[in-house]
Order: structure tokens, then C-alpha cells, then sequence
């Protein structure tokens, strides 16, 4: 841990001010406002019929609670744990162990259906999966699984909708539907691992099937996750717990926010050391007010005090993403002002992703030339912030908020499909 040092003043915009400035706006659709005119943001979920209460929901001891309440002796709720969540079943069938009077209620009041597949998108060879899950009232989620060298990463849906209506997402179009519960989260990674055991995920390269799982989960789907704060929180514990859950490391898990400073903070007191991402965008105010309306609540500079705040509370360094975005935001003098706003707030806290985008020729939400990638790339790094491009296949699922281009892959895997 390092004191923060005080913020000095950052660069007056330089000389290339005078290239071309695309402003956000949205493409489509009408990006709903409130009463005075500013994009609306909803923190609240609305009031739906709520999903069944799950097991993944509950703690040890309600789950004990629970399967005394149907009639069964409490060790009975650990081998359900087991089954769901280090077997990835929830079929009774399968758990002979249990007796097979009373064994379809157990199932049926613990384990209840969550999540029905809609659709499945597969790319890259059958390394990269995209599903679409329709949830018990209708709502409709994605996830998306992905085989990397040495790992597997899920992104997975925190709510069906989101609140924050950022102009360039597809989730946030339609407004916040609900949020998710922790067991619809966790659903996600148990069906993603059945899928994995069964053999489902590309080539598994000399590993056998049952010895793969899911290593890393960033929370990069739908929805805002720390608008959902509490039910993402007790889904982390459900993934790290070792005694009963799945036993994952926080590091591998990644939370991202568009910037909710008084979650962020509240993330720094929980004892898990998850990976944190401010899906950042623009280093300064004007643009981002535009571009991410949260910053129309928390500015450019509350958000990194915040991150900053993150990394000193837990010892992980930060992750800044950086979707860049053709003449709106991957102008030099914006990679020299977030390089002078993160070494203000000191040395060695945080990496920067850039992403690039799609090329969408024709819409302003499309690709920085190859060569202003680099130059943004090169800036962050001679100005010593560790600064990486992230690769294709992750930039649209593995950072940005996952929705930035959701609408035109999911095109482009369905032409690739037909
Ligand atoms: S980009 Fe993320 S925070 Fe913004 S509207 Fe989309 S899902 Fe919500």
C-alpha cells in the first residue's frame, strides 16, 4: 500500500485539439430523458415478480434451514451443493446418493429451473460461445464463454436491462428491466461448466473435459453490476466459497462499473479480493457526460479517486478500460490527459485496456485507425502507465460493458450461422 499522492493539476488540451471531434449521440433509437432534458438513469429495479429462491441465494445455514423445512435432515443441503455446484446438475435423477423418497421436492424447492436456453451463437472455431437466456418472467440475458491459452472466461448478465442508458449500448436502450438475482448469476457459470464437462467448448487441447471449468468470470454482460450491489456480492461468495461453493479465485473474477463511486467504495471493505475494471472511456468530464450519463453523478476525477481508493484498500491493481473510438475519443491529447490523471494519483495501481472497436463503416460508433490505436497505446506507456490493447475476440465480450457491440456480432455470428 502507498499513500495517495496529492492530484496536481493535468494538462490544458494541446495542439491537437483541432482534430476532428465526433460527439456521442445515439443511432436508432431515442435515448430516454428526464424532465430536464438529461439522459435517464435508473438505479432502482422495478417491481417484478421476483425468480424463485434458489439455493445459490441463500447461505450455508438458510440452505440448512431450507431443507429441514421440506422434511429432510440438514446434511441433506450439502450434498445438493455439491451436486449444483461442483457437478453442475441440477437434475435429481443424477443424485442417487439422496433417497429417492422426497427427492423430487428437494430438488424441485432448492434447485428450480432458472434459466431456459434460447439460442446459442458459437465463433472462433467453437471457442468463443454466445447464449441467450430467456429468465422466468420473459427477460431475456446473454452470456458468453470463451477459451483462451490457459483459461476460461465467462461474461456473464448481472440484470435483464440496465439503468444506465449509455448512447452506445444495445442493453441500455431498453432501460432496466430487473435485476438479476444471485442465483440467476451463478446459473450462468453451473450451465457454462456442464457444457465444459460435456465437451461443448472448441478443442480442449490434450485436457481432459471433467478436469476443466470456468477460470475466470468478469461481470461484463448486461446491466451495471454494482447497481445490483448486493445480490452480485453474495453470487461472488457463492463462486469463491470453498467449503460451500465453487471454490474460485477472486483474482479471477473481474467486477466492472461505469462508475458508481459510492459502490466502488463499498466493494473496497468486502473481504474479497475480486479484480476491479472502471470502464472508463474519456478522460475528461465533457466528453464522458456524454458519453457514460453516470458522469453526469460522478466525474472523471471522483471515479479515479475511487479506483485509486480500490487498488490501496485491497493491494489489486486497477483495470481501466478504454473502448477507442474513432475521432470521439482516441485523440493523443486524451491518452496524454488520462496518463497525466493516473500518475497523479501515483505509480504501479493500475493497467489500461484500450479495446478497439468494430469497424462499422458508416456509424460513429466504429474503429480508431490502426495507427491512432498505437500512438494512444505508446503515449500511455512512454508516460509509464502499463497500457495493453486487448485482442480482438475480447473486445467486445471481455471489456467495454460487453454491450458496446453487441448488436453487430450478434449479426455477424448469425450470418456465420446461417
Ligand atoms: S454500457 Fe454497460 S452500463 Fe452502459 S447501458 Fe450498457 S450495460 Fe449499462
Amino acid at each position: 500500500m502507498t499513500d495517495t499522492p496529492p492530484v496536481r493539476p493535468t494538462k490544458a488540451r494541446p495542439a491537437d485539439a483541432a482534430a476532428p471531434q465526433v460527439r456521442p449521440k445515439t443511432e436508432g433509437w431515442s435515448q430516454k430523458k428526464d424532465a430536464d432534458g438529461r439522459p435517464l438513469l435508473q438505479f432502482a429495479s422495478p417491481r417484478r415478480g421476483k425468480p424463485p429462491v434458489h439455493l445459490a441465494d441463500l447461505t450455508p445455514d438458510e440452505r440448512v434451514a431450507k431443507v429441514m423445512e421440506l422434511g429432510m435432515p440438514g446434511f441433506r443441503a450439502k450434498q445438493l451443493e455439491k451436486h449444483y455446484l461442483n457437478h453442475y446438475t441440477s437434475d435429481a435423477a443424477d443424485m442417487t446418493d439422496l433417497p429417492a423418497s422426497g427427492r423430487d421436492e428437494l430438488v424441485a424447492g432448492l434447485l428450480p429451473l432458472l434459466l431456459t436456453e434460447v439460442r446459442r451463437l458459437e465463433t472462433d472455431r467453437g471457442d468463443t460461445i454466445k447464449f441467450l437466456w430467456r429468465l422466468h418472467d420473459g427477460a431475456l440475458v446473454e452470456s458468453v464463454l470463451m477459451r483462451y491459452p490457459g483459461r476460461i472466461t465467462l461474461c456473464v448478465s448481472s440484470q435483464a436491462g440496465c439503468g444506465m442508458n449509455c448512447p452506445f449500448c444495445a442493453t441500455g436502450q431498453a432501460g432496466l428491466t430487473r435485476n438479476m438475482s444471485a442465483a440467476e448469476i451463478i446459473e450462468q457459470v453451473v450451465r457454462a461448466n456442464a457444457l465444459i464437462r460435456a465437451g461443448g467448448l472448441g478443442d480442449p487441447r490434450g485436457v481432459g473435459h471433467d478436469e476443466e471449468r470456468v477460470t475466470n468470470i468478469v461481470f461484463m454482460g448486461m446491466g451495471e453490476p454494482l447497481a445490483n450491489y448486493a445480490r452480485v456480492m453474495q453470487a461472488v461468495r457463492v463462486m469463491t466459497d470453498k467449503k460451500h461453493g465453487m471454490g474460485m479465485s477472486a483474482r479471477g473474477i473481474t467486477v466492472s462499473t461505469v462508475g458508481l463511486v459510492p459502490a466502488i467504495k463499498k466493494l473496497a471493505d468486502e473481504d474479497i479480493p475480486v479484480t476491479f475494471a472502471l470502464s472508463l472511456h474519456a478522460p475528461d468530464d465533457e466528453l464522458r457526460d456524454e458519453l457514460i450519463p453516470v458522469n453526469s453523478r460522478w466525474k472523471v476525477d471522483e471515479a479515479l479517486d475511487a479506483a485509486r481508493g480500490y487498488f490501496e484498500r485491497t493491494g489489486r491493481r486497477v483495470s481501466i478500460e478504454y473502448a477507442l473510438i474513432k475521432d470521439m475519443n482516441d485523440h493523443a491529447w486524451r491518452a496524454d490527459l488520462l496518463a497525466d490523471k493516473l500518475n497523479a494519483r501515483g505509480r504501479g495501481w493500475v493497467h489500461v485496456n484500450p479495446i478497439p472497436l468494430n469497424p462499422t463503416p458508416g456509424s460513429i460508433w466504429t474503429a480508431s485507425e490502426k495507427h491512432v490505436q498505437d500512438e494512444f497505446v505508446r503515449r500511455l506507456n512512454d508516460a509509464g502507465i502499463p497500457t495493453t490493447l486487448r485482442d480482438t475476440r475480447g473486445k467486445e465480450i471481455d471489456g467495454a460493458c460487453g454491450q458496446l457491440v453487441a448488436t453487430t456480432e450478434d449479426e455477424a455470428a448469425a450470418a456465420a450461422l446461417a
